[in-house]
């Protein structure tokens, strides 16, 4: 379907958890999520049909996300059902890797194309800084059970916090030499209470290009990565600016949130709630919230923060 500004949205963002195994500073507070009551969240049930309410609507491609996807006792099952909705072409997933050692081969098996795995840094006291909790042998781990899980693509996600990574921005980007991976850098976001970084940490993408002056552009994919390569590389680098340079003009997406709340725009507190909604009902709110999306996110800075009402743990990126 397309939205009263003519962009065509095909691309659901799922969040099916809040709740995560990492707290990293960007994303949510130290102390973690207020658990919000059971009966408030999606049930498997309820997700799977308000995929098929999208699915009838034009969704194609489901990314499932969090909080961490993975520590949701039924991901895998989630990921099977919402694979078989007839119109879904694609499902992914975004995770922190922690717990794809036990998880890789099942998520493949049950029709999962693509991951996506957060790293900020190879530094292990780094690592540990920016997730307040993490390990990053475990993040390895993870990492080499998703290649031989067999996945059609692994992309790593880094983001850019200034006077944290851009002294690593070549080796992180060095990874595609090593591994058939892309790596991503993305330019940090200003959530409503998600870190107090002053402004010298929002820095652009254009900084990468700085460090990088070997790569040559490649032509985009489709998605709202601008793309490059290092000679000799296996896999692209994907600049990703919605601070700098925002990408609202074309955005195919919408998200759905862990307690059924369909964001038409990541940076907007208008949300369209599905909780307890039949077919019919969940489709006649997507549709809503589809035609009503925003025609951009408005100004994001360490000023302008941004006006979304939730901590990106609580959204899924
Ligand atoms: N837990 C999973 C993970 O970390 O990959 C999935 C959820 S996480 C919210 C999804 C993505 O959002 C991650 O790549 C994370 O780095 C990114 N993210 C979180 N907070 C952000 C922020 N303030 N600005 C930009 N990206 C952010
Ligand atoms: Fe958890 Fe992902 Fe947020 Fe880190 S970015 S705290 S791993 S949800």
């Amino acid at each position: 379907m397309t939205d009263r500004f003519g962009r065509n949205i095909t691309y659901l963002r799922l969040s099916v958890t809040e709740l995560c195994n990492l707290r990293c500073r960007y994303c949510m507070p130290q102390e973690g999520v207020c658990k919000k009551s059971h009966a408030d969240m999606l049930t498997e049930d309820e997700i799977i049909q308000a995929v098929e309410a999208a699915a009838s609507l034009g969704i194609t491609k489901l990314r499932i996300t969090g909080g961490e996807p993975l520590v949701k006792k039924n991901i895998v099952s989630i990921c099977r059902r919402a694979a078989a909705v007839a119109g879904i072409r694609e499902v992914c997933v975004t995770t922190n890797a922690v717990l794809l050692p036990k998880l890789a081969k099942p998520l493949r098996e049950a029709g999962v194309r693509r991951l996506n795995l957060s790293l900020d840094t190879l530094n292990p006291e780094k690592y540990a800084y920016i997730t307040r909790t993490g390990d990053i042998s475990a993040f390895w781990a993870g990492f080499h059970a998703a290649m031989e899980a067999g996945f059609e693509k692994i992309k790593i996600n880094a983001v850019l916090v200034g006077g944290f990574n851009d002294d690593e921005i070549v080796p992180l980007a060095e990874l595609t030499k090593q591994y058939p991976v892309d790596m991503r850098f993305i330019e940090m976001m200003p959530m409503y209470d998600s870190g107090d970084f002053d402004s010298s940490a929002y820095i652009p993408y254009t900084r990468v290009l700085e460090k990088l002056p070997e790569v040559v552009p490649v032509m985009p994919d489709g998605g709202v990565a601008k793309l490059y390569r290092l000679p000799d590389a296996q896999g692209n680098i994907g600049l990703i600016s919605p601070v700098s340079a925002h990408f609202c003009g074309d955005c195919n997406r919408i998200r759905l949130t862990a307690d059924g709340k369909v964001k038409p725009c990541l940076h907007s507190d208008v949300e369209y709630a599905l909780k307890g909604l039949d077919f019919a009902g969940m489709r006649a709110q997507l549709e809503k919230a589809i035609w009503n999306k925003p025609a951009w996110h408005g100004d994001l800075d360490a000023i302008h923060r941004s006006q979304a009402g939730r901590n990106m743990n609580q959204i899924g990126g």
